[in-house]
């Protein structure tokens, strides 16, 4: 069986994270794919986030429709700051029989070397699933140099680059601008229901 595991900070969920996610499961013929809402991620210190309740129901909103899609709160059981390397160890334990692949953006590809052991989190997973990303270049000769093995595991998952980001999308709600197509429907209906990121 192979399940994807995807982690973000999802403030807020938008559609990128979904086709990225939705596109990994079909072309990495993957059984599920869970999305890890990470409470205190560790390249966000000091920045202000969303409480993780709210992340945690709006990533809800979109796992609970799509039955390939599972909302997992595993990081909520221990205190952060929480590491990727730390939860697929984790997860590892609990699907034992599993092969993981760990899902990002092209961003978090080229950043991997500044993550806590990143070589430990490529042991621990059976292949990692990359999607592009607008503006962002990986120099992959040098990225393999600095963690031996890492294009053996590499997928590049094909879409067409969408150019959103979470951050363009708190701007936008929070200075009154267009904001609901870039979100799932039920993420848009949630943000609105309850003026979230209006400041
Ligand atoms: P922010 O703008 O707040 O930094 P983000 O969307 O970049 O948010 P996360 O919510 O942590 O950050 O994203 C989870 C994962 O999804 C990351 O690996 C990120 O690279 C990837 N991702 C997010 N948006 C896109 C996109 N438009 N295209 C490809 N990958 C994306």
């Amino acid at each position: 069986m192979r399940i994807g595991l995807f982690g973000g900070t999802f403030d807020p969920p938008h559609i990128g994270h979904q086709i990225l996610a939705a596109e990994a499961q079909q072309q990495l013929s993957l059984e599920r794919v869970l999305w890890i809402v990470t409470p205190d991620p560790p390249h966000k210190q000091g920045q202000p986030i969303s409480p993780v309740a709210q992340r945690i129901e709006l990533v809800r909103a979109v796992t609970d429709a799509d039955p390939a899609f599972e909302l997992c709160t595993v990081e909520l059981e221990r205190p952060g700051p929480h590491y990727a390397r730390d939860t697929l160890q984790i997860l590892q334990g609990r699907y034992p029989t599993a092969e993981l692949f760990y899902l990002i953006g092209q961003d978090s590809l080229r950043d991997l070397p500044t993550w806590h052991d990143p070589q430990g989190l490529l042991a621990a997973c059976a292949g990692l699933g990359v999607m592009r990303r607008p503006g962002v270049q990986t120099d992959l000769t040098a990225l393999e140099a600095q963690l031996p093995g890492l294009q053996q595991r590499l997928h590049w998952i094909e879409t067409p680059l969408i150019e959103i980001s979470a951050r363009d999308l708190r701007q936008r709600i929070a200075s009154g601008a267009a904001y609901r197509y870039y979100l799932p429907a039920a993420v848009a209906a949630l943000v609105q229901a309850n003026d979230w990121y209006r400041r």
